[in-house]
């Protein structure tokens, strides 16, 4: 069999190093591209089996029809959200493939990692000390311990990041859309989650029906010094009620790995650059605010799984035809279907 070609697209150092590890053996042609995959660069794919792409590549109809009119027969993920691609109309056309777990560990601990930084202050001390500044004045934090933290998703981070917050002695209360029975979480309604946590963590998809679930209605719903955890998708939260919600001091701080406008921004250096995107440079100026730009993934274990299990979905396809990791639309639909694949979606 000839070697399977790959178009890699919006490929960085840290991809490639770990794509090449995989792929040592050579069993794949894959070409990189520093470029997102758009309407423009799709034609890069030309000749190859496959496209991979990431989180902030759009895969909207043009770009379906363009892969699709050039017979690439699948789109691999390496990422465990879709919400980027349009699997209704891909639907038939050509077939998605993703990585739904890697580390679900490096996406729960940065979370964590977020929250103690946020509220210890740690990313202000980190700077006066480094000007040997050594006063304590507006450092004051809070203990973990006895808040009550509540998450939204209960799948594989959820989970990791309810077990983190036991640890630390909180409680924990959630919010699934699908909750699990004989768990041990307390469930409760989204509307109780606003109210009685101190902390919250989103760790579910983005759906159109949870777009901006996080508005000026709910925040104004939350307790009065809530501190929001984004490690999830940015859509779930409405930025510009965000930055209201902080002015008004009703969201005590922000920790946010994505946010809604990322994909222009993120993952590239706007160092000598005036960025403008008004929301988020308010975002970035506000004290109780940190700003990750989607690193929540980003450890050497979770890197490996993602270069491992995107080249097995690759060949995988190809070879048997199938792919346990395949995703359409219709899967989160049909109860039977969760994911795990015996025969093609279509
Ligand atoms: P998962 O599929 O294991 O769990 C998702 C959970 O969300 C499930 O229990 C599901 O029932 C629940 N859910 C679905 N729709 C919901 C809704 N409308 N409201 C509440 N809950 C709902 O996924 P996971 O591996 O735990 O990942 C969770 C999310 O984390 C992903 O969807 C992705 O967006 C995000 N993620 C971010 C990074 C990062 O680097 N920041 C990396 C990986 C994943």
């Amino acid at each position: 069999m000839n070697k399977l070609k790959i178009a890699f697209y919006d490929a960085k150092d840290y991809d490639r190093n770990s794509f090449e590890i995989a792929n040592a053996d050579g069993r794949f042609d894959v070409r990189y591209y520093e470029t997102r995959l758009t309407e423009d660069t799709a034609k890069l794919a030309e000749g190859c089996d496959a496209v991979c792409v990431f989180v902030n590549d759009d895969i909207n109809r043009k770009v379906i029809d363009t892969l699709a009119g050039m017979g690439i027969k699948l789109i691999a993920l390496r990422c465990a959200g879709y919400n980027n691609v349009d699997i209704e109309y891909a639907f038939g056309k050509i077939h998605v493939v993703r990585v739904p777990a890697y580390s679900p560990y490096a996406v729960a601990e940065h979370a964590m990692a977020l929250l103690l930084t946020s509220i210890r202050r740690i990313h202000k001390a980190y700077i006066r000390t480094k000007d040997f500044n050594f006063s304590l004045n507006g450092l004051t934090g809070f203990d973990l311990h006895g808040k009550t933290v509540g998450v939204v998703g209960t799948g594989k981070i959820g989970r990791i990041f309810i077990d983190i917050c036991n640890g630390f002695g909180m409680h924990v209360i959630a919010y699934d859309k699908f909750p699990q029975e004989n768990s041990g979480i307390e469930y409760v309604s989204l509307d109780e989650l606003w109210q009685r946590s101190d902390i919250i963590s989103f760790h579910c998809p983005l759906t159109d029906e949870n777009r901006h679930m996080v508005n000026a209605e709910t925040i104004a719903r939350m307790k009065k010094g809530v501190v929001l955890i984004n490690t999830s998708r940015g859509a779930l939260i409405d930025a510009e009620a965000l930055v209201e919600g902080i002015k008004q001091r009703q969201v005590g701080a922000a920790c946010l790995d994505v946010y809604e406008e990322e994909s222009d921004v993120f993952f590239h250096d706007y160092s000598n650059h005036i960025v403008a995107d008004d929301v988020l440079a308010r975002l970035i100026s506000m004290p109780n605010v940190i700003v990750t730009s989607h690193q929540a993934f980003l450890t050497a274990e979770a890197l490996s799984n993602i270069a491992d299990t995107t080249l097995d979905n690759v060949s995988g396809f190809f070879r048997d035809g199938i792919c346990k990791n395949e995703v359409c639309y219709r899967c989160d639909k049909v109860s039977s279907c969760n994911q795990d694949h015996s025969t093609k979606c279509f």
